[in-house]
């Protein structure tokens, strides 16, 4: 491993080299073929924690190899795994809330027993979770320990929360659920996490006063404990048998998920969890204070939930925990389908959900789901085409993928009678690329498929590259009128003087947006800004503020990518400009907590909800 360190760094120094993934396969294959039979491979997974021991325990070594500060930034660049993980500029911890009853009972709806409601346990972030208790701190704490193994950055974190219905939940587990998120941000990297075993999590590291590098397994330990002591298994195996009897019941249509789960939870240990798992609003706002200088910092916070549970005081409550962004199943605008497909939702509720999240200031991210029971190509084309172009609508962020059959739902039973069939591979691969091509410059298409694995799919699409298929079925090149995800830089680095901005302008049953982006000549997005100039009031609204590039430590020390290049500054600028001439007196930003020091330096001011700058 030191010779094949040694070899990386010389070529480092000399420059001469163009070193890339391809390159460190090349040598990594060269190294291996001279190693003895019987004796492991190296990978690159492997490097970059071999260069970190070194560096701990023998620095004089790299001192005569001579690693400089430059040297040892493009190594680890070189050595990270997976750089499109933080390619969007930030590192994303997708969390997983515990199984707790949905309020709905959606006919295509995974019914998983050891999961919150449609979801299953196969999917990476629900796995990790169950090993986790489904406990935020933890869950937050070994995503980041996990991302930065891979070597990345993690200083500037995107919080996704999962999980059925975020407002079905009492509000004492979600006061709980997100301070222990931010705990876990503010200890990681920074503090002494003795005491987190302490009834899961009520009271904290600082009480001991000291300032070390990380929780400390020991104390990660304690908590995990605490969950064992309760009763409680993190055992994937374990899980799946004390469930099977139930699941069985529920799979055969007998007992529905809420019903099930009331039976499976019908112990002291869980009645207990609901006792401790609750916190006070004021240990919320003092784990934000604390988040606003942390090393890991939240710079978003995504929640998901219905339409329905949508409501004026919701939305301040998700506001009130530092949400930024709300991930919402829309699934299909046609009545018919949704009553088809028990949604017990209404489309003038979707369009009234729209309008109280945008008046909030919230991203707006929904699900649309294809191939619905009772639907048609037709049908989805139409209400595709709908979401993204009436005023009631226009999301920012959409999730659009094909119903997929798993045994848990009830749409088994339509499948059995032959009243439900997933499209045929053409027919959706055509429809999906019929929707990209309507798809707006402001609308970013997140995602094409659900993250099920293909063993879990009884019936529909298993195909994880989806999305390839269909934009080669489209076979267009960016343009800067497409969805953003095609036209993001993601890793590559892309100067300054090749960018202009553009102003895409729409307008909604609320508000004029303008959607202001720097992209280059051929479409390709560099950052954007989501200003809002509602019809009624005087204060406008950032909405978002994005900037791609390789994500960069708060101190900017990654280099070679686009954040700290000025384009969020300038794009704020722009906004007040715009505002100030649509005859608005101050502009607000709906920021992170850990994005609020940034606003705070370019002279917005601390309100209850949101920062505000006056524009006189
Ligand atoms: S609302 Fe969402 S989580 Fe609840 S049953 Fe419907 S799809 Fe499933």
């Amino acid at each position: 491993m030191e010779s094949v360190l040694k070899e990386i760094i010389d070529t480092i120094q000399d420059g001469k080299t163009e070193l890339d993934d391809a390159w460190l396969s090349r040598l990594l294959r060269r190294h291996n073929r001279k190693r003895p039979a019987g004796e492991p491979q190296l990978a690159k997974r492997h490097l970059r924690p071999f260069y970190l021991k070194l560096k701990a325990e023998k620095p004089e070594m790299l001192a005569t190899w001579g690693v400089d500060e430059i040297c040892e930034r493009n190594l680890l660049r070189l050595l990270q795994i997976k750089p499109r993980r933080t390619a969007s500029g930030l590192a994303t911890v997708t969390l997983v809330t515990k199984p707790h009853p949905c309020s709905s009972n959606c006919l295509y709806c995974p019914s998983d027993l050891r999961m919150p409601k449609s979801y299953l346990p196969n999917e990476p972030a629900c796995r990790r979770a169950e090993q986790n208790f489904f406990d935020p701190y933890l869950q937050t704490y070994s995503r980041l320990r996990a991302l930065e193994a891979m070597g990345h950055i993690t200083d500037k974190v995107e919080l996704i929360i999962l999980g059925g219905s975020w407002n079905d939940y009492p509000l004492d587990y979600q006061l709980w659920f997100v301070t222990e998120v931010f705990r876990a941000l503010n200890e990681f990297g920074h503090e002494d996490g003795h005491g987190l075993g302490r009834e899961f999590g009520h009271g904290h590291g600082r009480e001991h006063g000291r300032e070390l590098s990380q929780p400390t397994n020991d104390s990660v330990n304690e908590r995990r404990k605490a969950y064992e002591d309760a009763g409680l298994t993190s055992d994937a195996k374990q899980a799946a048998e004390q469930c099977r009897p139930l699941q069985i019941r529920v799979n055969e249509g007998e007992l529905n998920y809420n019903n099930a789960l009331a039976l499976l939870q019908a112990q002291a240990s869980h009645e207990h969890l609901s006792l401790v798992q609750r916190a006070s609003r004021e240990e919320l706002a003092d784990q934000q204070r604390r988040n606003e200088h942390a090393a890991c910092r939240s710079v978003g916070l995504c929640i998901e939930t219905r339409p329905d549970l949508i409501t004026s005081e919701s939305a301040r409550m998700m506001r009130e925990l530092g949400c930024t962004k709300i991930q919402m199943g829309i699934q299909s605008l046609d009545q018919r389908v949704l009553d088809c497909n028990k949604r017990q939702v209404s489309v003038e509720q979707i369009a009234e959900s729209f309008a109280v999240l945008r008046r909030y200031g919230f991203k707006i991210m929904v699900h649309m789901m294809l191939n619905l029971l009772g639907s048609t190509l037709e049908l989805d084309r139409t209400g595709y085409r709908t979401l993204v172009s009436d005023p009631r609508f226009c999301p920012d962020e959409v999730k659009l993928y094909p119903c997929v059959l798993v045994e848990s739902s009830q749409l088994m039973r339509e499948f059995e009678r032959g009243t439900w069939q997933p499209y045929t591979e053409p027919d959706l691969v055509c429809l999906l690329a019929d929707c990209v091509n309507m798809t707006p410059a402001y609308t970013r298409i997140s995602r094409m498929i659900r993250d099920i694995a293909s063993t879990d799919i009884v019936a529909g699409n298993k195909k994880p590259n989806l999305r390839q298929t269909v934009e080669s079925a489209r076979k267009t090149e960016p343009n800067e009128r497409q969805e953003i995800r095609q036209r993001e830089i993601a890793t590559d680095d892309i100067g300054l003087d090749e960018l202009h901005v553009e102003i895409v302008e729409y307008t909604t049953s609320i508000s004029n947006e303008k959607f202001c982006q720097w992209v280059n000549t051929e479409g390709k997005i560099a950052g954007f800004l989501r200003l809002s100039l509602p019809f009624e009031g005087s204060t406008a609204m950032i909405r978002e503020l994005h900037v791609y590039g390789r994500v960069a430590g708060l101190d900017g020390s990654e280099l070679g990518g686009t954040q700290h290049l000025g384009l969020g500054r300038s794009l704020i600028e722009l906004a007040c400009e715009h505002a100030q001439a649509a005859g608005f007196t101050s502009l607000r930003v709906i920021s992170a907590v850990g994005t609020r020091e940034y606003y705070r330096e370019l002279g917005f001011c601390d309100e209850e909800l949101y920062q505000v700058r006056r524009l006189t």
